[in-house]
């Protein structure tokens, strides 16, 4: 008798207890030790599981509901971040060709060297505009119609062969070695694999300094490819190593520009690579130039 009356009190103390922290919305404790063994015990041990449960569940609903938040605030700075570098890229083209513009019309005596020189510099800042505007198409079809990018059966080893024999005639005393074996099939999109090879290529041709850039295929299994492209120029110092494949990253602003890049170069050939179930890295080759090693799927 006298048991049985203990033994309800204590379950009447421990289910104030439950309740008190159940009002309050509180994590039970996980020591919260189970009620004894009777019915009325066995019935608040149900009661309490699905208590611990729902609360499991509230918290896994809070995590996810804080991390789309995070994710959404990160994507919005992002895309106020790329903006204004829009905005800040397109600035200078447009207002150096209204500079040489004003001063032509303002100047009709001008002579004509002089003039033709301006109408030079407005020609290249104007294609300077459009290079920047095909980039930034390029990225913006990357970034919100990554699904509807269209892909086909493609031989890769003839994109390659393509980007090779176009980026010839600029190589200048540069010499660019195909290593990659023909018969080479892939499943991609031509513009986006293309874009991969041909700014690889152009960077190695721009930047490097170098005497050759060899473009190799390193190894390949079923399911895709392991490429390098290495210069053995000037290369990359390792602090800007991490931040090449940021949008609008320059190493040297003040050379970049002058040579006509946008900043978006390697940003789209990151996607482009990302695209085709692969992943890029820049590695520093000793003693000096630069190796871009990554890997496209056969099918993606
Ligand atoms: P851009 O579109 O202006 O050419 P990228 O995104 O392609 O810019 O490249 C970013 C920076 O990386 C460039 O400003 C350049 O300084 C550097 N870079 C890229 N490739 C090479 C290379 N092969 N050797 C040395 N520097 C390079």
């Amino acid at each position: 008798m006298i048991r049985d009356y203990l033994n309800r009190r204590y379950i009447l103390s421990r289910l104030e207890e439950f309740v008190y922290m159940a009002e309050k919305g509180n994590p039970l404790d996980t020591f919260f030790p189970p009620f004894p063994e009777s019915r009325a015990g066995r019935l608040l041990n149900r009661l309490v599981n699905v208590y611990r449960r729902d609360m499991n569940d509230r918290d896994t609903l809070t995590a996810a509901r804080e991390l789309v938040a995070r994710e959404s605030q990160d994507n919005i700075r992002q895309k106020k971040q790329l903006t204004q570098n829009i905005n800040h890229e397109l600035k200078t083209p447009v207002s150096s060709i209204n500079g040489y513009l004003e001063t032509l019309i303002n100047n009709p005596d001008l002579p004509q060297a002089q003039r033709d020189a301006f109408l030079r510099k407005c020609y290249e800042q104007s294609q300077r505009l459009s290079s920047l505007l095909a980039d930034l198409s390029t990225i913006t079809r990357m970034d919100e119609a990554s699904d509807r990018i269209e892909k086909e059966d493609l031989s890769l080893s003839e994109v390659i062969g393509e980007a090779v024999s176009d980026m010839e005639p600029l190589a200048g005393r540069l010499a660019i070695i195909n290593n990659f074996p023909a018969g080479r099939d892939i499943f991609g999109n031509h513009s986006l694999l293309y874009s991969i090879f041909r700014n690889l290529l152009e960077n190695a041709i721009f930047y490097s300094k170098g005497t050759k850039v060899t473009v190799s295929l390193v190894s390949e299994d079923e399911s895709g490819y392991e490429l390098s492209i290495e210069d053995d120029g000037v290369g990359i110092d390792s602090v800007h190593l991490d931040r090449i494949f940021e949008r609008f990253y320059r190493v040297d602003k003040g050379r970049s520009r002058k040579i006509g890049g946008t900043g978006l170069g390697l940003s789209i050939v990151k996607n482009a690579v990302n695209l085709h179930g692969g992943t890029i890295k820049a590695v520093p080759v000793s003693p000096s130039g630069l190796r871009f090693e990554f890997s496209l799927a056969r099918r993606s």
